[in-house]
């Protein structure tokens, strides 16, 4: 039995924090469809890795009637494309059947690959890897999320690129309802034993999806630093929280947008590139207003900032605090949700 091998590569870097519920329902929402179809659930095998700084593999190939559908989203710090790509090529080399003198391997895989940002590292001699051995082997299909990456870097690893213009439940919705379509015509195709060609769903233009023809349309926006996300830790609960600031309309200051949970966070230091250094950010440019508190003690004051260039939260009255993440001992004034201690070079 020739096999359908689809890969789905998700970005859950910091910037997916809104949106991990999001791409869970809409790969849960997707497999169960798959499973329900009988062309597809004849023929398709199913992979989820997921990628930040560092990559994990969700599920490796599994037909898709194996599946397990109880999976949660991992997050992690970055956005390794390179790494992606590296642990998407070994996957294929490992689990995808080649053709032997006795029988037909797999059908060419097929490969939706969504990212929201642009990459943190060097990807391009990846991308060029995949460009000379792996593009006639397998279809890539490239998904920005949202307007925050250049989707040129997209167009460096295949020509079907899609933008998806909002990032809302509903869009995200229509989404995977277009991958779950494009993977039922697929498998009807290959089930005719039609050759390698790729069916994708027509998108129409007042949908959520757009396709990109990077000849004609103009879609590299200017909106680089839009978002900016600070670790921060409980000082009670030792857990961390993810602050996310977006910049405001005179684009001199970051307001905040939220404060979250880290769903996972051994997975988050597993997919993250390298968890000891602390992050840089100019104080100056975060307005200083915050009604947000800590999402796992309630504590109002998040920004007492250490020498080991980490926050954490206080109840805003104690002098003597013990930063969480590094055991040092240190005084600060208290202060209603100001930035204290030194600031960061
Ligand atoms: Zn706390
Ligand atoms: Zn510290």
């Amino acid at each position: 039995m020739r096999r359908l091998p689809i890969f789905i590569v998700a970005d859950v870097s910091e910037s997916m924090i809104n949106h991990l519920a999001d791409v869970e329902n809409g790969i849960g929402e997707l497999i169960s469809q798959l499973n329900m179809d009988p062309y597809a659930l004849e023929t398709t095998c199913l992979s989820l890795i997921v990628f930040a700084g560092k990559s994990k593999i969700i599920f490796p190939l599994t037909e898709v009637y194996k599946v397990n559908n109880s999976f949660s989203l991992p997050l992690g710090g970055g956005t390794s494309l390179g790494n992606a790509l590296s642990c998407l090529m070994k996957e294929i080399d490992n689990n995808v059947q080649k053709n032997s003198p006795t029988s037909k391997g797999d059908w060419k895989p097929i490969v939706f690959l969504f990212t929201d940002g642009m990459p943190t590292d060097n990807y391009r001699s990846q991308v060029q890897f995949w460009k000379k051995n792996y593009s006639n082997k397998a279809h890539l299909v490239a998904i920005s999320l949202g307007e925050q990456l250049d989707c040129s870097i997209l167009g460096q690893l295949t020509d079907d690129i899609y933008l998806l213009k909002t990032m809302t439940a509903s869009s995200f919705k229509e989404f995977f309802k277009w991958v779950t379509n494009s993977i039922k015509t697929n498998s009807v195709s290959v089930s005719a034993n039609e050759t390698n060609k790729i069916y994708l769903e027509e998108v129409s233009d007042d949908g959520p999806l757009k396709r990109i023809n990077l000849k004609k349309d103009v879609v590299v926006k200017n909106v680089q630093d839009e978002f900016m996300y600070i670790m921060g830790k409980c000082s009670q609960r030792k857990k961390r929280f993810l602050l996310k600031y977006v910049k405001n309309k005179e684009g001199n200051q970051y307001q905040e947008v939220g404060i979250y949970q880290i769903p996972n966070e051994e997975l988050y230091d597993e997919l993250t590139e390298d968890v000891s250094i602390g992050q840089t950010f100019d104080t100056e440019s975060i307005e200083s207003y915050s009604d947000l508190s800590c999402p796992h003690c309630g504590n109002q004051t998040l920004f007492n900032l250490c020498s080991c260039g980490r926050i954490f939260c206080s109840d805003g009255e104690s002098y003597e605090l013990t930063c969480p993440w590094c055991g040092k001992t240190s005084d600060y004034s208290p202060a209603d949700n100001l930035i204290i201690g030194s600031s960061l070079g």
